[in-house]
């Protein structure tokens, strides 16, 4: 919440200054953009939970990284050697294998040169199932164009209260209450405002087929894992967490031949425990995890940090700097490293 009211605050002022001097500064020169996905047209799955960068935006943003930082390939980071260079890096990740990343982000980055890697979810690939968060959003706004009548509302407001819900209105509630325990609560509403999520997959197709990951590992894009059904891991037992996160490792080795064992956290990693980590060190050894909480220090040498870059109109230079600054303040308390 800090950091946000400081991004808040001075990322527009901060992007004056110049990135090289910060990345000098703070140390950092290597680093992990997080996308999700680019599009000039409204998605419905999307619009009620976050609003996707524009093609012109991303345009933009690569071309900021390509003049402050070379692109790098995952395999680089596998063997070590990027870690060692002088020059500074990025590597591009995406979550969530949506389908604009074959239609719109292929073309560009191949125009561009710039490799990336792509963590999906096993239940969505293929659209064989449609991610609950984006269920919210079509939730949303089908109730939004809607005129509920008080019956429904009263029987929704009792689906709400039976999973104890607070109910402040419906939008709210789904958007800032609802979790993986709730996918049952939130397909009884699909079929209580008839919106067909299995009828969205098969017309929209939000997420990226086997197919077309084939093709796009052959044109050079890697892919990793990112849980089965994107649970926020905090919300979910130890057990439940090595579950979704070896279950998906397979699916992307079986499915995805020679992929590397490398897994993003679905939401965040934040409270995970040492406990994952040492299983996955000992009993199951990934070759590398990746978190979002921006520029920061692990404990762990194959865990990393990565910089959610999807932040409205902000310029990528805003978003950047002040992630150099955010981390420098944060050293000079202490709390530049996640702790466990
Ligand atoms: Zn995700």
């Amino acid at each position: 919440m800090f950091k946000y009211l400081f991004f808040r605050a001075f990322a527009k002022p901060f992007g004056y200054l110049p990135t090289s001097m910060l990345r000098f500064l703070s140390g950092q020169k290597f680093i992990v953009p997080l996308f999700h996905t680019v599009s000039d047209v409204p998605l419905l799955h999307l619009k009620h939970i976050y609003e996707p960068i524009r093609v012109a935006k991303f345009r933009k943003d690569i071309d900021f990284f390509l003049q402050n930082y070379r692109p790098t390939h995952i395999n680089k980071l596998l063997n070590g050697s990027v870690l060692k260079e002088k020059e500074p890096h990025f590597l591009l990740t995406f979550d969530d294998g949506m389908s604009e990343l074959y239609n719109i982000i292929m073309p560009i980055l191949q125009e561009k040169g710039v490799p990336a890697t792509v963590f999906l979810n096993a239940e969505f690939v293929d659209n064989k199932s449609l991610f609950y968060r984006h269920k919210v959003s079509l939730l949303i706004e089908k109730w939004q164009n809607m005129q509920p009548s008080l019956a429904l509302q009263n029987e929704i407001q009792a689906l709400f209260l039976a999973e104890k819900l607070p109910f402040t209105t419906f939008a709210q509630t789904l958007i800032e209450e609802t979790q993986h325990k709730h996918i049952p609560l939130i397909d009884a509403l699909g079929e209580k405002l008839e919106v067909d999520f299995a009828n969205y997959l098969v017309k929209q197709k939000p997420y990226l087929s086997l197919a077309q990951i084939h093709e796009m590992q052959q044109k050079g894009f890697t892919f990793g894992a990112h849980s089965l059904s994107h649970p926020q891991y905090s919300h979910v037992s130890l057990e439940e967490q090595l579950r979704q996160t070896q279950a998906c490792i397979e699916f992307v080795l079986k499915y995805v031949p020679n992929s590397p064992k490398v897994f993003a956290f679905p939401f965040t990693d934040f409270e995970v425990s040492k406990d994952f980590f040492s299983y996955f060190q000992q009993k199951y050894p990934l070759d590398f995890t990746f978190g979002c909480a921006g520029l920061k220090k692990s404990e762990y040498s194959t865990h990393i940090q990565r910089i959610e870059c999807e932040k409205g109109d902000y310029s990528m230079k805003s978003i950047i700097n002040t992630e150099h600054i955010f981390y420098m303040l944060s050293a000079l308390i202490g709390k530049n490293k996640v702790l466990r």
